[in-house]
């Protein structure tokens, strides 16, 4: 099946996109890197009757440090997160995410902000914003803002987003040195959508001038579990991670944890893997991401 008849546009300023989004309303749709969007227009699910091309929109391209932040254009490209040194050390969470992304085609094409605006709960870089503690900038002809990705992820493929809002760029705290991260999914085959998945962070050991009366202070701080793939939107293991706070990674402290993930959600069953399946493959890959946190081999 292919898609109905729609217009095209192509503009060359984020000042023009807006302008031709306000103008043409709810029948105009953005378009980035097509590998969702194109799909679900084929399959008649989307009918715009007119494309705005974000693609020479240069306000939206760009990977950038800026003082404790990483500044990422929505129109980043996965290969291009994939691969880029300043994500490699200021956000290695995204670095280790990145080639779980579908197959080297679409990770050529599919964006960053594409993904966010997508909103699909087995997506890995919702999650990923999430447990980062990431601020997705919007902007429309009537101005910016700046959303949590924790307050911007509302439902199954819906966001915080207005009608006629595009997504500029994401500001992900840049690592600090004492930061550990952990990536992990369950996949039928490399290249799926996850099953299940999880992107954790830690600060490890004490903080600021205690540091050199602790030297080897292994405590854990700021847990932050980010699952996906089990609910409608990505979520944070608020109890699990309690259970990590101010301990070191023992095994005492992972089992802990597990257990302490069955009272954070129950999650939802899809056509293909039960709730209690995935209930135990979330308990797992908690297993798998924090041993391998701890530098030890993964169960
Ligand atoms: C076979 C296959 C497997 C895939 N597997 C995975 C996977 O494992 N993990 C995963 O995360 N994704 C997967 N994807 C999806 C892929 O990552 C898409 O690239 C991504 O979800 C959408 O990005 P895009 O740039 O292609 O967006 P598009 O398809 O161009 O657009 C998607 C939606 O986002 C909107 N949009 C795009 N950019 C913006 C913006 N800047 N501001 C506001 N709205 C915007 C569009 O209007 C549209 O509604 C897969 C896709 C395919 C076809």
């Amino acid at each position: 099946m292919k898609s109905p008849q729609f217009d095209y546009v192509r503009p060359n300023s984020l000042a023009q996109a807006l302008a031709i989004l306000a103008e043409r309303g709810d029948e105009a749709k953005v378009i980035a890197g097509g590998q969702s969007l194109i799909p679900t227009m084929n399959m008649r699910l989307a009918a715009p009757s007119i494309l705005v091309d974000l693609n020479h929109v240069p306000e939206l391209t760009g990977i950038e440090l800026r003082g404790k932040w990483l500044r990422i254009g929505a129109l980043t490209r996965h290969a291009e997160m994939a691969r880029s040194p300043l994500i490699a050390r200021h956000a290695p969470l995204l670095a280790s995410a990145a080639p779980h992304i579908a197959h080297a085609a679409i990770r050529n094409r599919g964006t960053f902000g594409g993904s966010l605006a997508t909103a699909d709960p087995a997506s890995e870089w919702p999650a990923c914003c999430l447990t980062l503690g990431a601020r997705i900038h919007l902007a429309s002809c009537s101005g910016s803002r700046v959303v949590p990705a924790e307050e911007f992820f509302k439902g199954v493929y819906q966001t915080a987003l207005e009608p006629h809002e595009l997504i500029t760029y994401v500001e992900v705290p840049a690592a600090a040195q004492d930061m550990r991260y952990g990536f992990d999914e369950l996949v039928r085959r490399r290249g799926d959508y996850a099953i299940v998945g999880l992107a954790a962070q830690a600060r490890v050991g004490a903080r600021g001038a205690l540091k050199l009366f602790r030297p080897n202070d292994q405590r854990l701080h700021e847990v932050r579990l980010g699952f996906f793939g089990v609910a409608e939107t990505p979520v944070l293991a608020r109890r699990a991670a309690a259970a990590l706070e101010g301990r070191p990674l023992t095994s005492e402290a992972i089992q802990d944890a597990q257990a302490a993930l069955a009272e954070d959600f129950q999650p939802l069953g899809d056509l293909y893997t039960s709730a209690e399946a995935k209930a135990h493959m979330a308990r797992v890959l908690l297993g798998r991401v924090l041993t391998a946190m701890s530098g030890g081999h993964s169960a």
